[in-house]
């Protein structure tokens, strides 16, 4: 990284400056404000630069569905299980590195691998591309998961793959989309929030309009926000004024990448590929039109319809609280098996095996026991 490069950043981390908006919003702020944030790389940061032990009694922050790795349920880890089981000599499955120790029903990825199943970790769709290429002899199949923020490159090598008549290249697509499920969850009654710092990338690609509904009809306020300490301040203060003043809109922090309309270029070439679908979210189950699957024109490609897998009831760790703690209804800590059980070196549930996990960034980070006393004598 260059330096001019590095000088920038550190703008964002200027301690001082920091130090100065806290103590603005601690003047500023009345009455505690609950705000949620949907976006695992906000989670890191609010946890990794002690956002939250220094808003403690003025911001509730608490996590949502915002983790793609997460809220992938063990229906989609258990049929590209089965898949490398059934296809083992014939396939190569590539995945994304977070989803590898993700335990499904009966096994997680990582085990396959060890068994002996062909599954690669690649960095991008491109890559997978690289070795069907390559590999002409085995079937390619890419596990595509994430929201809105990788579904338009995963669009691209889809279209990529089809101009160059690829014949050993599919797609198993888990996408989601973050609005519906915000709805949904709200629609759930469960969680009482003031408000929403949203997600930074997913909104460089859909913009600020798709949440105006959502939050005039749950009437919450949102603030789209960029992943550095300051970003996250300042979000913090803009949020406090507007649900002060009762304005239950969106407004964009992070104006460096984001727009209104989105990226309309991005937003072609993803509705080019997929179009909307049904999706189940873990913690959240079936939400409609929440994930994305591959239009008719992909048929070819799509993995879903060229193998045939079918996959026994799935089984949940009865004791695994991923789902409370992606609905936002409990602090990581609260789960039984959280540090006991279940630690980023032994995960159970997603929520600590993602680097974007909201229990692996309060184990990592945050001084989890003095919260869980806090909780035992209120
Ligand atoms: S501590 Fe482990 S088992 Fe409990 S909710 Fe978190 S990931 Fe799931």
């Amino acid at each position: 990284m260059n330096e001019e490069k590095l000088r920038f950043i550190d703008e964002y981390r200027n301690k001082e400056l920091l130090l100065k908006l806290i103590k603005k919003i601690k003047r500023e702020i009345d009455n505690p404000i609950k705000i949620m944030e949907v976006c695992g790389t906000h989670t890191i940061s609010i946890s990794k630069f002690g956002i939250r032990k220094l808003l403690k009694g003025k911001v509730d922050l608490t996590s949502g569905p915002g983790c793609p790795v997460c809220v992938t349920p063990n229906e989609d880890i258990d049929w590209i299980i089965e898949l490398c089981r059934k296809f083992k000599e014939k396939i190569c499955l590539t995945v994304f590195g977070d989803i590898m120790r993700v335990p499904g029903s009966n096994s997680s990825l990582f085990i396959e691998k060890a068994k002996g199943a062909d599954i690669r970790v690649v960095y991008s769709p491109i890559e997978a591309i690289e070795i069907a290429k390559k590999r002409k002899d085995l079937k390619i199949v890419f596990f595509g998961i994430g929201f809105e923020t990788t579904a338009p490159s995963i669009a691209i090598s889809l279209i990529e793959a089809k101009k160059n008549k690829m014949e050993n290249f599919y797609l198993y697509s888990a996408h989601k989309l973050i609005p519906p499920a915000l709805d949904a969850l709200l629609s759930l009654g469960e969680i009482k929030l003031n408000g929403f710092i949203l997600p930074g990338h997913v909104s460089t690609i859909i913009g600020s309009n798709p949440y105006k509904p959502i939050l005039k009809k749950h009437g919450l306020a949102g603030v789209i926000t960029g992943f550095e300490p300051l970003d996250i301040i300042q979000a913090l203060l803009i949020l406090n004024e507007l649900i002060k003043n009762k304005i239950y809109d969106v407004k964009i922090q992070y104006s460096r990448s984001v727009k209104p309309e989105g990226n309309e270029k991005a937003k072609k070439i993803m509705n080019n590929v997929f179009k909307e679908c049904n999706s189940i979210w873990r913690g959240l189950g079936e939400i409609p039109n929440s994930g994305l699957e591959l239009r008719e024109e992909y048929n070819d490609m799509n993995a879903k319809l060229h193998f045939d897998i079918n996959i026994p009831p799935k089984y949940e760790n009865p004791a695994c609280k991923c789902g409370e703690v992606l609905r936002g209804i409990i602090y990581p800590f609260e789960c039984p098996l959280f540090a006991k059980a279940c630690t980023p070196n032994s995960p159970i549930g997603p929520c600590m095996v993602s680097s974007e996990g909201a229990c692996a960034a309060w184990y990592t980070y945050e001084d989890w026991r003095k919260y869980k006393e806090m909780i035992k004598n209120e």
